[in-house]
Parts: C-alpha cells; structure tokens; sequence
C-alpha cells in the first residue's frame, strides 16, 4: 500500500468508528438532547486523532469515556415553610475517574435532569483534564428551584440533599462544589450536614466553601478572571488586547460579575449585562458596585440597577442581549443561549471574539458559523477551566491544611489559564486545524484522559 492509501484507510476507519460509537451512545441516550450535543461536539474533533492513534480504537476509549462509571438518582424530601412536603429529585453522575476523585459543581434549577447532568459531567471530563490538576469528573444537582425559597427552606432542602449524596462522595471519592444556583451559602450547609454525618471535619470533601471557613480566596472570581485570562490570551495571540474593546456579558452571577471585573480592570468597556428576566444596557459602562449590591447582597434583579442609573436601558428578554454591538462576547449564563440566530446577529455586529463563561452556552451551529467567520473562539472546556483549577487549588490547601494569599492563587490561576491556552494552540496545530481552539481544547483534554485510560486498563 502506499503512503496516501495508509493514510486514507486510517482516516475511513476513523470516521467509521467515530459514526458507530455515536450511533451506539444516540441509541443508548434517545431522549438526552443536551447530552448528545456535547458528545457529537467532542466526537466531531476527534477523528484526526483516531486517524492517528489507531491504539485508542483497539481500547475502546469512546465506547467506555462516553458511558458514566457511576449515576446516582434519589429522593430529596423536605418540608417548605408552610409545613407542606416537597419531593425534588437529586442527581450526582460519576462520570471518569482515571485522573482523580470526581470532581464538578452542584447545580439547583428546575431545568435539571439527567440530560442535563450528563452533558455537564461530560463536559467537565475534558475540561479537568485540561487543568492539568489530578481530578477526574462528575456533575450533580436537582430539580429544586431556589428562585423564591427562604434561608431555611435552603437550609432543610440541602440538608436532605446531602444526607444522601454523603453516602457517595468523600474527599478520596468525588468531591463536589458549586454551579448555578449553589454558592457558598448552600456550600455551608452541605458542609456543615456532611460533617454532621460523619461525625468528623474532612476539610477535602466540597469546595467553593468560604474563605472564612475553610475556602480558598479568589474561587469566587476564579471562573469569570479565568474566561478573561483565556480571552486575553488568544487576543495576544493575533496582535489584540482587550484593553478599549466594548465588552457583553450574559448573566450577572459569579462568572459573569467577575468575568466583568477582571475585563474592567485589564481595561475593556462593559456595556451590558442581564439576568433570566431580561438584560440592561449602560453605554457609560456597567457600574459592577450596583450589580454587586443587588445580586450579592440583596437578591434583587437586574431591573432594578435602573432606579440607580436612570440613563441606562432595560429590555425584558434576556435571549436578546445578542443584539447589542460589541467587539467581544462573553456567554456566561446557561447552556445554548447562543443559537445560529443570535451568532449571524453578532456577526453581522462586528464581534471579534467569544468566550464561554458557562458550560456549552453556544450550539454547534453558532460555534461553526464563528470558525467559518473568523471570529476567535475560546471554548467552555477551556476558557472557563479556572474555576475548578482554583477548586483543585482548595483540595491542595485543604490536605496542607494552610491557606494562600489571594495574589498566590491569582498568579497560580494565570499559570494554568496560559498553560491551557498553549495546550489548545499545540493541539489545534498538531492535527492540522490551527487556531481552532475548540477543537484543540477537545483533543488535548481526550488524550490527557485517554492516556490514562490506556494505562489502567480496560474497565
Ligand atoms: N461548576 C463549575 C464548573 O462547571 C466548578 C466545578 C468545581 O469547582 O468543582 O466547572
């Protein structure tokens, strides 16, 4: 056989196994739409990979990192404030353990299922590899809505939470932290109800926890100044800076309050923001002590940063914040609030770059068109890796029992989100696809895991 005959026989058979497996997890996963579109974005960038590593095909590396090692399901019972019984149903997904103890966030939204759950333990497979820290994957949550709860339904609903999920995790096993809807707060309680239960203080077992007890400084920041970092790093790379750019960010939680701060504070206009109600708009620069005042401190929504700012604007749907200009786009809400419509929208603007703040915020479709307009794309797996980096960083100082500075985790922070960066560029240009970060965050984070997984044997 010649050289091209090889070569086109490795790539058929590539994309050969890549179609089965897919064919096989879409089977096995009919009704798991969110699920299924992280696996296709994955399976899509890996075929030069099986091209070339024929050995991962022999281990069946896509058959078992696509099938959770462990999903757990149960009953969360509690009583609101009105005595009434409520049942929510809890999830935690174990999905990969060749790198370290499961590790992922918690997320409490009416939205959650096990769709859902999947995707985002899926997801974080790859993007914990990337950190280069030993953590492996998992991703847990409920159906609990805490939009309206008091303090204490909070308290009583995540004390049933944990009285069951402390059957499965440990500081060793799979160590939880925060996502949508769980913050330091619900931490605590989780903690405090985990510790209760074992009748000890293992300092290891959750992380987002508060500085004060227990938590590393700058975890809150870490996901948004990391996107930012991320950002700033693939700018450089052609030439640009964010420094003067007109900036958006969806959302006005954790990522994207500080997603917001650290592109103010490296210099960039940040002209709107916006919360599941809808988005404001302030061409003078969003005020981040008023965003700050009200979602932080007094659970307002972002409506109300108006009364403040008379001269700024509120629009009720938060989908259309697509609509206003900007250089860069900062998604940092939720899954797929990107669609095609809203990517030709930003197009058509002018936008330069897009950072993922949230977990898989743009579709497959949105993400194509960016490569195929040119527009720099900074991946979720990638760009917002810093969070559960400066999770690991917890773990660390946990086990050390001792506590960093915040400029020493910051520093760390920028040394991960550099190394991660140059990880995407190399992978993106070894398998011939330069400047495609996406794809470049997908196969360097797969071969770190994959590696593993060939190391350890067929399980
Ligand atoms: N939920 C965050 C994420 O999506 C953080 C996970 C963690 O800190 O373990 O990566």
């Amino acid at each position: 056989m010649t050289k091209l005959e090889v070569l086109t026989e490795n790539r058929n058979r590539a994309n050969d196994y890549v179609h089965e497996v897919y064919e096989l997890v879409k089977k096995r996963n009919p009704d798991e739409k969110e699920f299924l579109q992280a696996t296709r974005e994955i399976f899509d960038s890996l075929r030069p990979v099986f091209a070339k590593h024929p050995e991962y095909i022999a281990n069946g590396i896509l058959e078992r990192i696509t099938e959770p090692e462990r999903i757990i399901s149960f009953r969360v019972a509690w009583e609101d404030d009105k005595g009434k019984v409520q049942v929510n149903r809890g999830f935690r997904v174990q999905f990969n353990s060749d790198l370290g103890p499961y590790k992922g966030g918690i997320r409490f939204h009416p939205s959650v299922n096990s769709s859902i759950m999947k995707f985002l333990a899926f997801e974080q497979i790859f993007k914990n590899a990337l950190t280069g820290q030993p953590i492996g994957a998992g991703k847990g949550g409920s159906d609990f809505d805490p939009k309206g709860k008091s303090d204490r339904e909070i308290m009583r609903f995540t004390q049933s939470f944990m009285t069951e999920l402390s059957k499965h995790i440990g500081p060793d096993i799979d160590v939880p932290a925060g996502d949508i809807g769980v913050g330091k707060r619900e931490i605590g309680y989780m903690f405090g109800q985990y510790n209760r239960l074992k009748g000890g203080y293992e300092a290891g077992v959750l992380t987002g926890k508060d500085p004060n007890h227990g938590g590393s400084l700058g975890r809150k920041e870490a996901t948004g100044y990391g996107t930012v970092y991320f950002v700033e790093e693939m700018l450089n790379e052609y030439g640009q800076s964010i420094e003067g750019k007109t900036v958006i960010v969806s959302g006005s939680g954790n990522v994207s309050t500080y997603a917001m701060e650290k592109a103010q504070q490296l210099g960039a206009k940040v002209i709107a923001c916006s919360d599941s109600d809808g988005y404001i708009v302030d061409s003078e620069g969003i005020n981040l002590a008023t965003v700050k005042r009200l979602k932080e401190v007094e659970n307002k929504r972002i409506a109300d940063y108006m009364k403040d700012h008379p001269n700024a604007e509120y629009h009720p749907d938060c989908s259309d914040i697509w609509s206003v200009a900007c250089d860069i786009a900062l998604p940092c809400a939720t899954q797929n609030e990107i669609d095609e419509i809203s990517a030709h929208t930003l197009i058509g603007n002018g936008v330069i770059a897009i950072g993922e703040g949230a977990n898989m915020p743009c579709t497959i479709e949105a993400i194509n068109l960016f490569h195929e307009n040119r527009v720099l794309f900074a991946p979720a797996k990638a760009a917002n890796a810093g969070g559960v980096a400066v999770s690991a960083m917890e773990m660390s100082q946990n086990s050390m029992r001792l506590s960093w500075t915040e400029a020493e985790v910051d520093e760390r922070l920028k040394v991960v989100m550099h190394n991660i960066f140059e990880s995407c560029k190399k992978a993106a240009e070894n398998y011939g696809h330069p400047g495609n970060f996406a794809m470049g965050a997908n196969i360097a984070g797969f071969l770190k895991v994959a590696n593993a997984m060939v190391a350890h044997g067929i399980r």
